[in-house]
């Protein structure tokens, strides 16, 4: 069971106090996306009984009458997307068939790519770009309970990397930290994938989500703003959208502009960089790529570079972008991403003369905005 903690909820035309909704996990995504709908504010998801939080969607404090014209429909139609075809109860037991940093030496932290086999389930799990998966790790909690899941957002399309439609990609950094008491603690999860073997059996659940679709129209516009991993569920896209492999099995042939904005703390610890390179070059009228790398580069004001600070850097292109109503932005990352995110959109677009507390709710409404922080 989760609680969501929601604040604006209205009854009877009268607007209530902040209240929290129980919900099983089954009803989660289904709930959390009526009540953005609703133009209520989840302020909080939390496990009752200790799965981790889930990420909270972005919604508006207060609905705001749409002026922005309707975005181009999601790529799959919603209905249509696969959702929690493994549930916790009875997850599919997948294979793992590689797990490989994706980091360069003298990169901080631990940043793996694992794939899992999904042949032989009945049904067959499949899901598509923007999708996120459970992960059940092995062993059992403090209390002696088996582990509860964990999300992590998918980062191969639906055909898998190796087009073979059977595998699941995943990009896993390892959390670590020190507790009050300094010790070294890591990630339960996080630790039980990055040190996985290829071989071994994963309990795997989902998928799930609907926040982070693409578009379906082959001339929509797509604004990325990734942080670490946050680049999962970009790496799909740009994979959809660019490998000459994918093209083909989809007839999806992508002729809009994308332009992935990457934040990372040193260039070794950039993700997939070589195949955005290589896009970049074979694509230069589709794609751009701009990083920014906090650790090595410089904002205009003599402090790291962060992501904000590029968003600041062309915020007349990318304000240029999303008044075609073909544009769509995805941010993905860690939560912590969003309020510099937020404070360089409201000053960008203050300079244009644009009330961006009033604008994210429209483009949120129109489906034109989707957030998927944790
Ligand atoms: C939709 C979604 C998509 C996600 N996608 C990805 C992804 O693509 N890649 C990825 O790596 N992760 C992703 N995550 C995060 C992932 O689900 C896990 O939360 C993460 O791997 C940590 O799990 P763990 O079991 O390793 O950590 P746990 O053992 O569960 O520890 C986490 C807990 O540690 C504590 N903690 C964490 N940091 C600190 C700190 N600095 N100081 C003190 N306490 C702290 C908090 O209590 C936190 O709840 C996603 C999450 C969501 C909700």
């Amino acid at each position: 069971m989760f609680a969501i903690e929601v604040a604006g909820m209205s009854g009877a035309g009268v607007k209530r106090s902040n209240e929290v909704l129980k919900v099983s996990y089954d009803q989660l995504n289904s709930v959390m996306r009526n009540i953005g709908r609703s133009g209520a504010r989840i302020l909080r998801v939390t496990p009752i009984d200790g799965t981790q939080p889930v990420a909270t969607p972005t919604t508006p404090p207060t609905p705001a009458p749409v002026t922005t014209p309707a975005a181009s429909k999601p790529a799959t139609a919603h209905a249509q997307v696969p959702v929690n075809l493994y549930k916790p109860k009875n997850p599919f037991v997948g294979t793992v068939t590689e797990n490989y940093s994706l980091l360069q030496d003298g990169a901080i932290g631990r940043v793996n790519h694992i794939t899992f086999n999904l042949e032989g389930g009945d049904p067959q799990l499949h899901y598509v770009e923007g999708q996120s998966i459970g992960i059940i790790p092995d062993g059992e909690d403090a209390k002696g309970k088996p582990h509860k899941l964990r999300l992590y957002s998918i980062a191969s399309t639906r055909h898998g990397d190796d087009m073979a439609d059977n595998t699941v990609s995943l990009c896993v950094r390892q959390l670590e930290y020190k507790n009050e008491a300094g010790e070294q603690i890591y990630g339960t999860c996080s630790t039980f994938l990055c040190d996985i073997e290829p071989g071994a059996k994963v309990k795997i659940t989902g998928p799930v989500g609907k926040e982070m679709l693409l578009p379906e129209d082959e001339e929509a516009n797509v604004i990325m703003l990734a942080t670490g991993t946050g680049i999962a569920p970009m790496r799909t896209y740009l994979r959809r959208m660019f490998e000459a492999k994918e093209r083909e099995a989809n007839g999806w042939k992508f002729r809009g502009k994308a332009w992935l904005f990457m934040g990372a703390p040193k260039t070794a610890n950039l993700l997939y960089d070589e195949d955005f390179l290589r896009y970049e070059s074979e694509y230069p009228d589709n794609f751009r790529y701009t990083k920014a790398i906090s650790r090595e580069q410089q904002n205009p004001k003599g402090g790291r570079m962060y992501i904000q600070d590029r968003v600041t850097e062309y915020a007349d292109e990318i304000f240029a972008m999303i008044e075609d109503p073909k544009t769509h932005v995805y941010m993905c990352g860690l939560r912590g991403m969003e309020p510099g995110i937020d404070e360089a959109m409201t000053a960008a677009a203050a300079a244009k003369g644009l009330d961006w507390a009033e604008l994210r709710p429209q483009l949120k409404k129109a489906e034109r905005w989707h957030v998927e922080t944790y």
